[in-house]
């Protein structure tokens, strides 16, 4: 044991069992082994051959996975797909008090639904962090990882927990669930749908890109890199995101609206 910089807790190595290990569940998971954790996983798709590689040992099935020795319980699913595995977990096999622990890019969706699902006794633990498998790949140095103590009783756990991503350098923001989705969804709800809209149009680098254009090819690549199910998530369980969406979209009318009054001011004017 070891004490976190941040308070006095002593810290402790954690049992972390990850519930969906595809893209990001694998890349948060390479980051605990390397500080010492353990980790076993469950997943809807087969990992075992990918698991056996990393030894990591994983569950086909989710009945031994709750009753093994888990400290934390990590939620790494699709947004779109929470509430189904959630519901689908017989929660009542949980041995012991556990920390559960969700990464969705929306908060208050996972927040409710781990509220309406668990028993009383299981502390939760809601975070974000904002960097993913490419903008983390160098490190997790200065990228913000934003949470919520939702529930938490056992002070230590979640610290210890908290202290993988500030051991790694990240900034850590404590802000509420309501508040991490009012300005996600004007911050990096926008950045996706835009980088969507570029896809979409099939904008491509050029011999002769601008700074500036450079900068639209990659969010077009960002964007795309995540899956769809991920950029959907973020638009139908964040409540403010249909309204970025609305003003992006009268945005762009006045814009387009001003260019084209322009023009007739221009045309009128070469007329006389
Ligand atoms: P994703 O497409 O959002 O989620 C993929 C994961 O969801 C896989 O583990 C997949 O399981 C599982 N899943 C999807 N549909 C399912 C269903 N119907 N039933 C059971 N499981 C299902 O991609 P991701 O990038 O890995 O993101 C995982 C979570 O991390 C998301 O909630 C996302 O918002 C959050 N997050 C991602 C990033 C990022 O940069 N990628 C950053 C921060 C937070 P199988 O693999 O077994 O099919």
């Amino acid at each position: 044991m070891s004490s976190s910089s941040s308070s006095s807790l002593p810290l402790q190595t954690l049992k972390i069992g990850i519930v969906g290990f595809g893209t990001f569940g694998q890349f948060l998971a390479k980051t605990m082994i390397k500080q010492g954790h353990t980790t076993r996983a469950t997943s809807r798709t087969d990992y075992s051959q990918l698991c056996h590689q990393l030894d990591v040992p994983f569950f086909r099935d989710v009945i031994p996975f709750l009753e093994a020795d888990n400290d934390v319980i990590l939620i790494c699913t699709s947004i779109l797909s929470l509430s189904e595995v959630l519901n689908s977990m017989p929660l009542r096999r949980l041995k012991r008090h556990t920390l559960f622990v969700d990464v969705l890019s929306v908060k208050e969706h996972p927040r409710n639904v781990l509220l309406q699902v668990l028993p009383e006794n299981m502390d939760v633990l809601c975070t974000h962090p904002m960097f993913g498998p490419e903008s983390g790949k160098n490190g997790w140095k200065d990228l913000p990882l934003v949470y919520e103590k939702v529930r938490v009783r056992n002070e230590t756990r979640c610290s210890s927990f908290l202290h993988i991503f500030e051991s790694e350098g990240c900034r850590m923001v404590e802000m509420s669930c309501e508040e991490h989705d009012k300005v996600a969804a004007r911050s990096q709800f926008l950045s996706h749908s835009i980088g969507r809209i570029l896809a979409e149009m099939g904008i491509e680098s050029t011999s002769m890109n601008t700074k500036s254009f450079e900068t639209l090819v990659k969010l077009k690549e960002s964007a795309t890199n995540d899956s769809f199910d991920l950029f959907s998530g973020l638009f139908i369980h964040n409540r403010f995101a249909q309204q970025e969406l609305m003003n992006l979209e009268q945005s762009f009318e006045k814009v387009k609206q001003r260019l084209l009054k322009k023009m007739s001011e221009q045309q009128s004017l070469s007329s006389v």
